[in-house]
């Protein structure tokens, strides 16, 4: 099926230089950019964004962590993106992270691990709507999608 994803690319993926290499990874897969953009984030967002974690004793790191630097958010689009994205970025712990992916590669920590994603579909339409108004979502055709599925997997 056909599903949107969040992606936040975190301060210490700022502060290391790495939004070309990770926005490049999602673009090599076959991901659809449809959403981009550098926003600051504030306590009121991060609190909703991250409330399963309100109450963990390492919140207030984490809000200060995600406000250090302004942050990129993207939506991207694809066939069970929802599930496809989450491969490519690994488990929450980037030093026990697979190598090929984003944590895997490119983090050693807990926290400062690159990326976020959604982790469901109903979590992703929510994170995709917290983040992003309707005229910042783009609708256009990208010509390489007949190469990046079969016909079939287009019509499901
Ligand atoms: P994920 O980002 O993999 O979906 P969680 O939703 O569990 O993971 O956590 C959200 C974010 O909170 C993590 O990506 C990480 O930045 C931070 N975090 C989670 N657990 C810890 C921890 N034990 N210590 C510090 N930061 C944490």
């Amino acid at each position: 099926m056909m599903e949107r994803t969040l992606i936040l690319i975190k301060p210490d993926a700022v502060q290391r230089s790495l939004l070309g290499e990770i926005v490049g990874r999602f673009e090599r897969k076959g991901l659809k950019i449809i959403g981009l953009k550098m926003m600051e984030l504030q306590d009121a967002v991060l609190e909703e964004h991250y409330s399963h974690l309100v109450s963990k004793p390492f919140f207030g790191t984490i809000k200060d962590f995600m406000k250090s630097t302004p942050i990129v958010a993207m939506v991207l689009e694809g066939v069970d993106a929802v599930d496809a994205v989450r491969i490519i970025v690994g488990p929450t712990k980037g030093r026990a992270a697979d190598a090929g992916s984003i944590r895997g590669d490119l983090s050693m920590s807990i926290q400062t691990n690159c990326v976020h994603a959604s982790d469901s579909i109903e979590n992703a339409k929510a994170e995709v709507a917290r983040f992003f108004k309707d005229d910042e979502i783009f609708s256009y055709q990208k010509v390489d999608l007949a190469f990046v599925y079969s016909d079939d997997e287009l019509s499901q």
